[in-house]
């Protein structure tokens, strides 16, 4: 059906029939191509306490070994550690990246374990805010790094919640899809298990966190998902190690009395984890990031910056007048440091000038102590040349007394 658009506006859309074969039907085909040249992204974050089998698990999952250092149990606080894979099956190319929560639960005062980890998220969220608002963006291509689900590892060794895990799951379900999971299922007793989980999701209830939720509107994946929410939490077992069961190699965990095969859906919910995360939601996770969580973020940091969206009862062009107003306040702030500028540099020539001044007057008394000294220096020898010159007329004279009295003596014996 060919639907037209009427040029008027008041006229109704009309739909028309095709005589023949157009053309536009391979538009999704066209999109898939698209899509598949691109490749996708996906990207996991892993919180749970070290040692819980985070590792062990996203291995089994992605059916490979991803390099990851072993954690001890001594971090002075939470890290994040993200790696990033190529991977491909078939034709489609995905880049997963895992982000472990390095020394989770370690510390022994836990309350700044959270912030590493919300920071984290937020920041991803700011790198795309910061590309969809530059003037040249390329969201096409854009290595998009924000978090497209959060796996939380609850213990199963308690009877329910730990009071972090509450505390933390309550701060993250704004900003990431949650599915939490109890690790080590193996070690739980079925009947254990079963209490352990229907604990679990009543605390999560009364607390008001909001795990993902599978969608099940959707007609092709609504029964298999509404199957998959009721068997939240989640209980897993990992293992890499293939063990032979009959004629057959099985991923397992082989203990003195039987092995734990990860895949045997009577064993543990490995099966339903890895269909609900990469066979059917994948793309909703995606999806679900942008227009829930990111949105939530944009639309809180857009208002934070001064946004507003434009109010369909007044006329006014909202975006104009925002950047107006912050043109002005621009502006006002600009004039305010000037003036504050120009106000520190007149201080500063005063201060420097009273300094100046300071100095030359030190410098004159110095000059007037000096010319008093040498006054009295030239005075001293003024005198002491008076004396001088006194003692030498004295002299002067007695040499002159002394040269006559001899002179006559010396007539006195010449006569005799
Ligand atoms: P991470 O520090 O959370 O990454 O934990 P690892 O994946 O390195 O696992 C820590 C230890 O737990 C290893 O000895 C694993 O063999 C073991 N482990 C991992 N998964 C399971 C599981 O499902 N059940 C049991 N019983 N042990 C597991």
């Amino acid at each position: 059906t060919l639907v037209m658009m009427a040029a008027d506006e008041n006229e109704e859309m009309r739909s028309l029939e095709l005589s023949g074969q157009v053309g536009f039907n391979s538009l999704p085909h066209q999109v898939v191509r698209k899509l598949v040249s691109q490749g996708f992204c996906f990207n996991i974050l892993c919180v749970g306490e070290t040692g819980i089998g985070k590792s062990t698990l996203i291995n089994t999952l992605f059916n490979t070994t991803f390099e990851n250092e072993e954690a001890d149990h001594y971090e002075r606080e939470v890290k994040l550690r993200s790696q990033t894979y190529e991977l491909q099956e078939h034709t489609v190319k995905l880049k997963l990246t895992i982000v472990h929560t390095v020394g989770f639960g370690d510390q022994i005062n836990k309350d700044e374990s959270c912030k590493p980890i919300l920071d984290y998220i937020e920041a991803q969220f700011e790198k795309y805010l910061e590309e969809e608002l530059k003037i040249k963006r390329s969201l096409s291509n854009y290595d998009d790094t924000r978090i497209h689900i959060c796996l939380y590892f609850i213990a199963p060794t308690g009877h329910t919640l730990k009071s972090l895990d509450l505390v933390m799951m309550k701060n993250l379900d704004s900003k990431v899809n949650i599915i939490p999971i109890i690790a080590k299922a193996d070690i739980m007793s079925k009947t254990d298990l079963g209490n352990l989980k229907k604990k679990i999701m009543t605390e999560l209830q009364s607390y008001g966190v909001q795990i993902y939720q599978f969608p099940n509107e959707d007609e092709e994946v609504g029964e298999i998902n509404s199957s998959l929410n009721a068997r939240l939490p989640f209980a897993v077992v990992g293992s890499t190690e293939d063990v032979k069961i009959g004629n057959r190699m099985v991923k397992a965990r082989s203990y003195p009395w039987g092995a734990v095969q990860v895949e045997n859906e009577e064993h543990c919910d490995f099966v339903h984890l890895r269909e609900m995360l990469l066979r059917v939601n994948m793309d909703d996770l995606r999806e679900q990031t942008h227009s829930r969580h990111y949105e939530l973020y944009r639309c809180c940091k857009l208002q934070e910056m001064g946004f507003k969206d434009t109010d369909p009862d007044s006329q006014s062009f909202s975006l104009q007048e925002m950047y107006e107003a912050k043109r002005r306040e621009f502006f006002k702030e600009l004039q305010h440091r000037e003036e504050s500028m120009r106000q520190m540099f007149v201080n500063k020539v005063k201060e420097t000038e009273a300094e100046l001044k300071e100095k030359e007057k030190e410098l004159h008394e110095r000059f007037e102590v000096l010319k008093r000294m040498h006054q009295e220096e030239k005075r001293n020898l003024e005198e002491k040349r008076r004396e001088l010159e006194e003692e030498m007329n004295a002299f002067n004279r007695r040499k002159v007394a002394a040269e006559t009295l001899m002179g006559q003596a010396l007539q006195g014996c010449s006569q005799q």
